[in-house]
């Protein structure tokens, strides 16, 4: 067997690891990068990007749908599946290949096949049965995650995980979502805007499960409008296919009932992929959920091992993953780089999208603090109206004696977009008034922050400034369809 020696090499090349591996090698690291199937990982091939190619398609299809209400007659759309497919196809293939010049133009070694610890400064990597030996002082494994199961709805023509789901194979009549959680709500939309007829199924009491209940209620009213049924407290039990049906079994609130489908998507949650890594032979330990346990520089026990991204805990999220990739190169490369950023964003794809960072106000209140709470409605925007995306607000969370912005929540449109400033505040150590004086550009949505700050002072412009409230407690959002 030939051996390889690189001064780091990085298992997994999504978006946790294509980046580690970018920034190793800027280092001045003779870095490789290994990768089993495609470069970009699931971000890439099967999750974010081909998810916002079908997202901004449907939205299309919507537009086109509501323009008369703007004076702009057309007929009602049809949608060509097969050429949605391959323009989605294109889109993953073009930033698959950028990935691919990006890591070559760094200098990066990529090596295809499956990699597996044999020792702590060792893996073979399995090439089609051809078999090399890679040694390095430094491994990083960005082996991401996986969707997880559940018993008695394995995978295939009938029920999809999200990446069968992107694949398009068709749109079906009938589309049963098992789990309300953030993949479940963006490609329920999707085949709900592409003309399925769309039930969510969710166990828990809520959608989206720690996301503000007020912004909850504005993605589920964007649900009801689009046809889809939700049911909350609602357990999946097993399916089988019955003459042209699937029969979802479903208990809602402890009793059993049936739901007819053609398909079945679950999302039901991710879990680590550790399976066969030889992370054992290396003497890596897992915390008690399976994830490879690190500590804020990205450590494993094992010395000269890293992980990064989804293989080692929450929060699943792409940018975060980048993050920690960048991190960790720089800690293997002798600098003081930690895990020490103050928020983290995340945006939810549905209609309308929902952003967040730092706390929401129930986190707020769960820590002991009484914040101060301002919201500004789209539906008093200027651009939001003539773009005639009036839903939502934007609801700003700070503390009652600094003014120190704690965390934003932005339901309504372009909130992906949007939530980069607030990060961005809260990241600075921002306060109420550093934004309410920052000159935001008029006509935009990013005015609706400002308002939100101003809002929380009580001088909010374009809203009626009310005095605080007593606090009532808010039920979750309202159950069924
Ligand atoms: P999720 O954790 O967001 O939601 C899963 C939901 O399924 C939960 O609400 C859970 O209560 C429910 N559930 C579990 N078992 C069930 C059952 N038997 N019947 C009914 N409901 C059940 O998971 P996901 O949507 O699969 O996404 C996986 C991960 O990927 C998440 O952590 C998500 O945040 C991340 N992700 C993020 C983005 C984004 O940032 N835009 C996009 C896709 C995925």
């Amino acid at each position: 067997m030939a051996t390889r020696t690189f001064d780091a090499v990085v298992v997994g090349s999504g978006p946790g690891g294509y980046v580690a591996a970018i920034r190793l090698a800027q280092l001045g690291k003779k870095t490789a990068l290994v990768e089993k199937e495609s470069l970009g990982g699931v971000c890439l091939n099967w999750g974010c990007i081909p998810s916002k190619a079908l997202i901004a398609a449907a939205n299309l299809v919507e537009e086109i749908k509501g323009a008369g209400d703007r004076g702009i007659l057309v007929d009602p759309p049809k949608v060509d599946i097969a050429k949605l497919r391959a323009f989605k196809a294109e889109v993953v293939k073009k930033l698959v290949g950028g990935i691919g010049q990006l890591e070559k133009g760094n200098g990066v070694e990529v090596l295809k096949g499956t990699a597996t610890f044999v020792g702590p400064n060792a893996i073979e990597v399995d090439s089609g049965g051809e078999k090399t030996r890679v040694e390095a002082p430094a491994f990083i494994v960005a082996t991401g995650g996986k969707p997880v199961q559940i018993p008695g709805f394995e995978y295939g023509p009938d029920v999809w995980g999200a990446r069968e789901a992107l694949e398009l194979p068709e749109v079906p009549g009938r589309l049963v979502v098992i789990g309300g959680g953030v993949i479940g709500l963006e490609l329920g939309t999707v085949y709900a805007k592409l003309g399925s007829k769309v039930t969510v199924v969710e166990a828990l009491p809520s959608l989206l499960t720690g996301i503000d209940p007020d912004a909850v209620r504005i993605v589920q009213k964007g649900l009801r409008q689009r046809g889809v049924d939700v049911l909350v407290n609602a357990k999946a039990k097993g399916q089988r296919r019955e003459g042209g049906s699937l029969r979802v079994t479903v208990e809602v609130d402890g009793k059993e009932q049936v739901i007819e489908a053609d398909r079945i998507l679950v999302a039901v949650g991710f879990r680590p992929n550790t399976a066969g890594l030889g992370l054992e032979a290396a003497g890596v330990k897992l915390d008690g959920k399976g994830f490879v346990a690190v500590d804020d520089r990205l450590r494993t026990n094992v010395p000269s091992i890293y992980a990064i991204g989804d293989v080692n805990g929450p929060p699943f999220l792409a940018h975060t993953a980048s993050r920690e990739g960048e991190t960790a190169a720089e800690v293997i490369a002798g600098k003081k780089s930690m895990r020490d950023w103050v928020a983290v964003p995340a945006a939810i794809f549905t209609d309308p999208e929902v952003a967040t960072a730092g706390l929401t106000e129930e986190e707020a209140r769960k820590k002991g603090l009484d914040p101060l709470v301002g919201k500004f409605a789209f539906a008093a925007l200027g651009r939001a109206i003539a773009i005639d995306h009036t839903e939502g607000f934007v609801k700003v969370v700070a503390d009652r004696e600094s003014k120190l912005i704690l965390g934003v929540t932005i339901v309504g449109p372009e909130a992906s977009d949007l939530i980069a400033e607030a990060t961005l505040a809260l990241e600075m150590g921002a306060y109420l008034e550093d934004v309410s004086l920052t000159i935001h550009a008029h006509p935009t949505l990013a005015e609706a922050f400002m308002e939100a700050c101003k809002a929380v002072l009580g001088e909010a412009i374009h809203a009626i400034n009310r005095p605080e409230r007593p606090r009532k407690e808010r039920a979750p959002a309202p159950a069924g369809s």
